[in-house]
């Protein structure tokens, strides 16, 4: 048996070594030694071998945009919806597809195989759909890209805001999105919920909503969200993204609001490096983190993923690609330092992130798509600790980034001559 590649000696993140031959799209074999030939071998002993990270929140329509029309001047997220509201209008197509099919480069180089992307349904126009169809097109051998319909400005609270998020679907756009807490008002906010959710459960498509992203306790739509999930039959295929009026809400309520989340089966999608930039801009001190209450929705089975929402844009001014910096800094927020947390802050990058937006044929296993990571790290916490270099990206059996190992050279009397910076083994 010839296979086409090889990858040698590897460390899967659950800790065994293994070689995994792959065939064509697929992965044909995983075990500790494989003694066929291959067109192509990949020497990975003593490297992390995992699954490609997925990005479940994602603004590819404007992303690589920062500065554009001008700087958001107070950080605040509404200062950011409204910068964008200008750019959307002058941005062409080409301007888009350009900017995201550079940010996918970066995805790729970085082992981002798979992202769900909002696009913005508001102008009539709809040129942010039309580019963001193009893009799909474009990576689609190197990148799932999902799309979201997103209804940036209200659902009702922009001019013909429900009739272009349904021309949006008619397109080919393939999740329901929203923004209940932007709406005029809670109740517009909760009929936006009962609307957009009979609109999923009619064409058979997922949701993923822009929900509570305030500050404000009483902004409780992720109630409603889970009440309509229920009575549609949804469950499994709902996500509240952000959430961050958890961080605020009275303890109580939450302890009934936990329950009814895990009970409609909805997932959570915090996004740590944009929650932590974008909430608690009106706090003077206590300043409130904005952060969801990620460990205790994990301890009630709810999935939660870690999201990156956006990079160099109206809302945030960094931004790489890499999803382990997100974890990183979501790990940090979320205070999950202990071993099996910050192990489980790697598997929500990768495993959970692609179970919440129902990836196919996804992980290290026979069977599977052969998309993988080579990373210069012996676990996955190291590589959490190290954000290393992704020595080789593998999609659907393509080798189609290498990056360079990225050891130092030191001139130090006594001391070795070159380093890496893993963790010292116990
Ligand atoms: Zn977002």
């Amino acid at each position: 048996m010839m296979f086409d590649l090889l990858v040698k000696g590897g460390t899967l993140p659950d800790g065994r070594v293994a070689d995994i031959a792959i065939a064509g799209e697929r992965i044909a074999e995983i075990a500790p030694k494989i003694a066929a030939e291959a067109r192509e071998v990949i020497d990975a002993t003593g490297d992390l071998v995992a699954p490609p990270f997925v990005d479940p929140h994602f603004h590819l329509d404007a992303t690589l945009s920062y500065g554009l029309p001008r700087v958001n001047g107070s950080g605040t997220l509404l200062e950011g919806i409204s910068l964008w509201g200008e750019l959307r209008e002058i941005a062409t197509v080409d301007e888009m597809v350009t900017r995201a099919l550079q940010y996918c480069d970066w995805a790729a180089s970085l082992g981002l195989l798979a992202i769900r992307s909002h696009v913005d349904t508001t102008p009539d126009h709809l040129n942010t759909v039309t580019a963001m169809l193009e893009v799909r097109e474009k990576v689609k051998d190197y990148i799932d890209l999902q799309l979201v319909a997103f209804p940036q400005d209200g659902l009702y609270r922009a001019p013909n805001g429900r009739e272009n998020l349904i021309r949006a679907l008619d397109m080919g756009v393939e999740v329901v999105g929203g923004i209940p807490h932007f709406e005029r008002t809670m109740a517009e906010g909760a009929a936006s919920l009962a609307d957009l959710c009979e609109i999923a459960a009619t064409r058979g498509l997922r949701v993923d909503i822009h929900c509570d992203e305030t500050d404000d306790p009483m902004s409780r739509h992720i109630e409603t969200l889970a009440y309509e999930t229920q009575r549609r039959g949804l469950q499994g295929r709902v996500a509240g993204s952000h959430l961050t009026s958890m961080h605020s809400m009275d303890n109580y309520y939450v302890s009934k609001l936990l329950p009814l989340i895990a009970e409609a089966g909805i997932a959570a999608i915090p996004n740590p490096l944009i929650n932590i930039v974008l909430q608690g801009r009106h706090d003077t001190f206590p300043k409130r983190r904005g952060l969801t209450r990620v460990k205790e929705m994990q301890a009630l089975g709810i999935p939660v993923g870690w999201g990156q929402d956006c990079v160099l844009d109206p809302w945030y001014s960094l931004g790489t690609a890499d999803m382990l910096d997100v974890a990183f800094m979501g790990m940090h927020v979320a205070q999950m330092t202990h071993p099996d947390e910050m192990a489980r802050c790697f598997t929500m990058v990768t495993e959970t992130n692609a179970a919440i937006i129902g990836l196919e044929d996804y992980g290290l296993k026979k069977g599977a798509k052969a998309s993988l990571v080579v990373l210069d790290a012996a676990g996955p916490v190291d590589a959490l600790r190290l954000r290393p270099a992704r020595l080789a990206v593998i999609a659907k059996g393509k080798v189609i980034a290498r990056t360079p190992r990225a050891d130092a050279a030191l001139s130090l009397p006594g001391r070795p001559a070159s380093l890496n910076r893993r963790a010292p083994r116990r």
